[in-house]
């Protein structure tokens, strides 16, 4: 009997292997890669393709970092051009041309009375260092040591690396309520609400009894984005600097998110006209490479060397790539054009919000935009003057629509705090077609997911 060749099984295809062995070797902390099982090759501007040959366009902007999308020709000849000279591309915290230029490009963009009288920190690469960074100088200052934080925040994953070294304090933090209008804590949203948060803050400040030693700084985010998108309004963030100021304590305006122009100004403590002591700046600085500074007035300058160090704090691609967007930013104009489209996006989500009960709640600043889903048919958990009634957040539904997003070619992240807030971070750059697009995208992806039986697939972690 002839033996017979068996029939040769066709490989799978490369990104599926790459896939399966992404789920079998890394780490069960992994995130994005969870509920976007994509193998980006190739992107420029808003779109990436996939190994498969698939497009997408991209609105997670690797969470928030890429004002100019991917690829752009600035930022790779800025790169280039570092490459091409010969320069060392390690230096530690040694004074080079390109970090010359990088720091000459940063201060034209800071608000004025920050700018004329500014030190500059550059501190190992992420944002989270920053915040640390930020956090010693303030103590080091003042000799006060707790600090003020709020609901909702997100400033960061690290924790333990300088105890385990021996020389950290007790990290004390009181817990303020952020103003929330659409879930506002105290049930009243809008300006009554933001009146109510920034009471409690003065109250609990001035309470003798109230159990909370004098802090060394405040940190806040100026626009939520981990939190759900919740813009901090305008005239609450200028409480916030009073409060602050009257009492000695330092502000810190962690724009790691909102920075480089995403909220509609360079700044977004711009749209309020605060001044804060210390800014935490990361994430679009880099122009796509990791680089991470704080900023602040030359008074608070009074730590010693080494007080915060770090092995990567000179990556002269990450200055070189950020001077470039820095100042295509700026020239540009795409702050303004952010804050003109994101109008226009926030707007047709609204009205799409009208049509789907479904669609809680609709918020934003610029091209930071957040669509909070909920379900309708359940319980209201809370009722603001404002807003009515709040159904439960629901996560299930995001977790369906980011898929269906996928599966129409549109990359969108998950945040809030139950993961119920499809949260859109395009590029300063994206088109008026491509807006369009993406929210055409989104609806069709929002119908399907309604629609469908497997909505109840158990949300997973977003970050
Ligand atoms: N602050 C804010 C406001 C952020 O959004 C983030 C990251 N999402 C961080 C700090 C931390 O930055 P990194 O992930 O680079 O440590």
């Amino acid at each position: 009997m002839a033996v017979t060749e068996p029939a040769p099984v066709a490989a799978p295809p490369a990104h599926e292997g790459i896939l399966r062995r992404q789920a079998l070797r890394e780490s069960a902390a992994r995130t994005y890669a969870r509920s976007l099982p994509i193998v980006p090759v190739r992107a420029r501007g808003m779109t990436i393709e996939g190994a498969d040959g698939r497009r997408y366009l991209d609105c997670l902007s690797g969470a928030g970092t890429l004002a100019l999308g991917h690829n752009h020709p600035v930022v790779l000849e800025a790169i280039r051009k570092v490459i091409d000279s010969g320069a060392p591309l390690h230096v530690l915290d040694l004074a080079t041309p390109v970090k010359d230029d990088f720091t000459t490009e940063l201060f034209a963009t800071l608000p004025r009375e920050l700018a004329d009288d500014a030190r500059i920190q550059f501190c190992g690469p992420a944002g989270t260092d920053a915040v640390e960074a930020a956090f010693k100088l303030v103590r080091a200052a003042g000799g006060r040591s707790e600090l003020l934080a709020f609901t909702g925040a997100y400033h960061g994953m690290t924790a333990g690396a300088l105890g385990a070294s021996g020389g950290a304090p007790e990290v004390r933090v009181t817990r303020l309520p952020f103003p929330q209008n659409y879930r506002c804590p105290f049930g009243v949203g809008g300006e009554r609400g933001a009146d109510l948060s920034a009471r409690w803050t003065e109250h609990l400040l001035d309470d003798p009894k109230g159990g909370v030693p004098a802090p060394a700084a405040m940190i806040l985010e100026p626009v939520q984005g981990e939190g759900g998108v919740n813009p901090a309004p305008d005239e609450w963030m200028r409480r916030m600097r009073r409060i602050t100021q009257e009492r000695s304590i330092a502000l810190i305006a962690d724009e790691v998110q909102t920075g480089v122009g995403r909220t509609g100004a360079f700044w977004a403590v711009e749209h309020s006209g605060v001044v804060p002591d210390v800014m935490v700046l990361s994430k679009a600085i880099g122009g796509s490479l990791p680089l991470a500074v704080i900023v602040y007035r030359s008074e608070l300058d009074r730590w010693q060397p080494g007080a915060h160090a770090g092995t990567f704090r000179g990556n002269q691609l990450a200055m070189a790539a950020g001077a470039a967007t820095l100042a295509f930013v700026r020239e540009n104009r795409l702050a303004e054009r952010a804050g003109i489209l994101g109008a226009r996006m926030l707007a047709r989500l609204q009205a799409l919000g009208s049509e789907h009960p479904s669609i809680g709640d609709v918020r934003g600043r610029g091209l930071m935009l957040g669509i909070e889903l909920v379900d309708p048919e359940a319980e209201p958990l809370t009722v603001t003057a404002e807003t009515g009634s709040a159904p439960p957040p629901d996560p299930a539904l995001a977790a369906a629509v980011q898929q269906e997003c996928l599966h129409r070619g549109l990359i969108v992240e998950l945040g809030g705090r139950h993961s119920a807030v499809v949260r859109l971070l395009p590029p300063l750059t994206l088109t008026d077609e491509q807006a369009t697009a993406v929210v055409d995208r989104f609806a069709d992806a929002l119908r399907a997911a309604e629609r469908s039986p497997s909505r109840r697939a158990v949300a997973g972690p977003t970050r």
